[in-house]
């Protein structure tokens, strides 16, 4: 029976990690689908305190992951279906083949790209559809591709693009990005990135072979329709929290953030925490997750030795 379990390997997660560790606590980590979570797909991140020449994502994930080892903490390569609470208090967890138990769990699961929800997608992922530039861009060299959306993630991934698209269309439903000022700025002042403004992608047109070669859009104010030749689409449209497998154990919003009983990472669940982007639909930063990795590890901690 382990102490901690902790579902997730993103900033919630390794935090999470490093504390309870520290505690002697002996966390095991779930991995999860996404090693080092969303930050693995990222390039530069310049906002997380402490390194200010920057630092790639993938490595500040490595560090993360080097720290708590340090400690104690193991990872196992586990995608998690479901969790039970058994009579005595404790978690039965399945991953496929895979069982375990713990006294306590941290749910660090993060959220997933969302999907327009346009005919053919799935199909499409990889063969001109895509939600990480980071992954795929360097595939789409002196060729024109898009971005779909106006957050932070949007702009990210235009302004990356730029190093080997011809040009990059950025499609968004408003005449305003919600992105950060400096990312929005940052981006329309790039030369080789046109905005495409109060505007939706409605359908994806494929070649004979099955590839992205052109969007229609459609103009929200004015109904017009036009296409658009791209050979990538990036979509940057936000993200749905990973609580699905959960049940019952959890009270979430309308968009599936788990509830946490206010001020603190606890859920309506004894022993079960929430922390990160899965419970967080406001913040969603790097350093807020890890701030509520903490936060859970500290309340789990208290919670195994009856001071909850
Ligand atoms: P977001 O801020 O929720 O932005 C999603 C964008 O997609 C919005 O512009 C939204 O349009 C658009 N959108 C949503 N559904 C759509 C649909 N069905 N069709 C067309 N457009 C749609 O998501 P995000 O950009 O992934 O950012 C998430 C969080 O991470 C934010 O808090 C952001 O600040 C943070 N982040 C930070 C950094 C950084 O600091 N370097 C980098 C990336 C992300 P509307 O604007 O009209 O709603």
């Amino acid at each position: 029976m382990e102490n901690v379990i902790i579902i997730g390997t993103g900033c919630a997660g390794y935090t999470a990690a490093i504390y309870t560790a520290r505690a002697n606590l002996t966390p095991l980590l779930l991995s999860g689908t996404q090693p080092g979570g969303q930050l693995t797909t990222t390039t530069e991140v310049e906002n997380f305190p402490g390194f200010p020449e920057g630092i790639m994502g993938p490595e500040l994930m490595t560090r993360m992951q080097q720290q708590a080892e340090k400690f104690g903490a193991r990872v196992a390569w586990a995608s998690v279906e479901s969790i039970e609470r058994r009579e005595d208090g404790s978690f039965l967890i399945k991953a496929g083949e895979q069982s375990f138990e713990s006294k306590t769990v941290i749910v660090a699961t993060g959220a997933a790209p969302r999907h327009m929800g346009i005919e053919g997608e799935q199909k499409l992922i990889g063969h001109g559809l895509t939600s990480c530039a980071t992954c795929d861009g360097a595939f789409y060299r002196d060729v024109p591709v898009c971005v779909i959306g106006g957050g932070d993630s949007a702009c990210e991934e235009a302004d990356f693009l730029t190093r080997f698209a011809s040009k990059v269309y950025l499609i968004h439903r408003r005449d305003e990005l919600r992105a950060s000022k400096i990312m929005a700025e940052r981006v329309l002042e790039n030369p080789k990135i046109e905005p495409v403004w109060d505007t939706v992608v409605t359908e994806y047109l494929t070649d004979d072979k099955g590839e992205m070669r052109a969007v229609t859009l459609q103009n929200v104010k004015s109904g017009d329709t036009s296409e658009l030749e791209v050979a990538c689409v990036f979509v940057a449209i936000g993200h749905v929290p990973n609580s699905g497998f959960l049940g019952d154990l959890v009270d979430t919003d309308e968009n599936g953030y788990i509830l946490q009983t206010p001020g603190r990472t606890a859920t309506k669940t004894p022993g079960l925490f929430a922390a990160g982007d899965v419970a967080d639909h406001y913040y969603r930063q790097a350093i807020t997750a890890a701030g509520q990795g903490c936060a859970s590890a500290l309340e789990a901690e208290r919670y195994l030795s009856g001071h909850a």
